[in-house]
């Protein structure tokens, strides 16, 4: 499976490296945008803010269709929870397994190879995604929707519309972004919360990632959808859900409150209770 993956990474990045010697047109410039955002959302909104933290709340359907995106661009929604939530659980302690406490190799590339988080351990802390048996089979096949997704686009759209609007965006976002995140944003950048762990808010990566890079923010308030808490902090992905809310896909949006009640000190009781569901 390591070999697998490691594989699978690398050979995502070979379409990109022929862009410079493909015809390139503002349709692909297009395509890209909407592979960006859809990456993003995927990423952002469906693994992180809603199958890992439960932010908001949605219907079988489209938590289903939500699943499907991220594992066809990313990762399954049982396995990125499971990791997630054991990082939040463990942020920059010897337990954590995609902070940069390892090292830049493990927090960037590593923990994408890693087959050291046990089914076991996954099991008990994905209990609430496990009641779904469509989730269940994204888990044990999560390389199936990723494949038919290559296919399809190779098939109908062509090589380069492959390249710019699939490839490139799951390589910034999803293999460098969100190791740019576990390291980056465990080390440099400024802290607004003394969580109990080193998570900051990293302005560069907060606006490249739609949202996501606002972590300090998001270590403090992890079962909010709101990641970006100032009128200034991008939050693109937290402006989707809206939407999404707006027109009845989505709805139950978890908001930081105004004024927390619970003191800043207790922040890991507060991530704690906020990742059980
Ligand atoms: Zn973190
Ligand atoms: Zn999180």
């Amino acid at each position: 499976m390591k070999l697998l993956r490691g594989l699978g990474i690398g050979l995502l990045h070979v379409p990109i490296l022929a862009l410079p010697w493909r015809p390139l047109t503002w349709r692909h410039g297009i395509a890209f945008v909407v592979g960006y955002l859809l990456v993003a959302f995927a990423l952002g909104g469906g693994l992180h803010r809603y199958f890992a933290h439960r932010a908001f709340r949605t219907s079988r359907a489209f938590q289903l269709l939500l699943g499907v995106l991220a594992a066809a661009y990313f990762a399954d929604p049982i396995g990125f929870a499971g990791r997630h939530r054991h990082h939040h659980r463990w942020a920059d302690t010897e337990r954590d397994l995609v902070g940069p406490h390892h090292g830049v190799w493990a927090a960037w590339i590593g923990h994408l190879l890693a087959d050291d988080f046990r089914e076991r351990e996954l099991g008990g802390a994905t209990a609430d995604l496990r009641r779904y048996p469509e989730l269940v089979w994204l888990h044990r096949w999560s390389l199936v929707p990723g494949l038919a997704a290559v296919g399809l686009v190779w098939l109908v759209a062509g090589y380069t519309v492959l390249a710019v609007a699939y490839c490139l965006p799951l390589c910034l976002l999803g293999v460098h972004g969100i190791s740019a995140v576990n390291y980056v944003c465990h080390r440099f950048g400024p802290r607004r919360f003394p969580t109990p762990d080193h998570s900051t808010n990293h302005p560069v990566l907060g606006v490249l990632l739609l949202g996501e890079g606002w972590h300090n923010n998001h270590h403090r308030f992890p079962g909010s959808a709101r990641c970006g808490l100032r009128w200034w902090e991008l939050d693109i992905v937290y402006q989707c859900i809206r939407l999404l809310s707006a027109v009845g896909l989505v709805w139950a949006v978890r908001e930081i409150p105004r004024r927390p009640r619970v003191a800043i000190g207790r922040s890991r009781l507060v991530a704690r209770a906020d990742l059980t569901p």
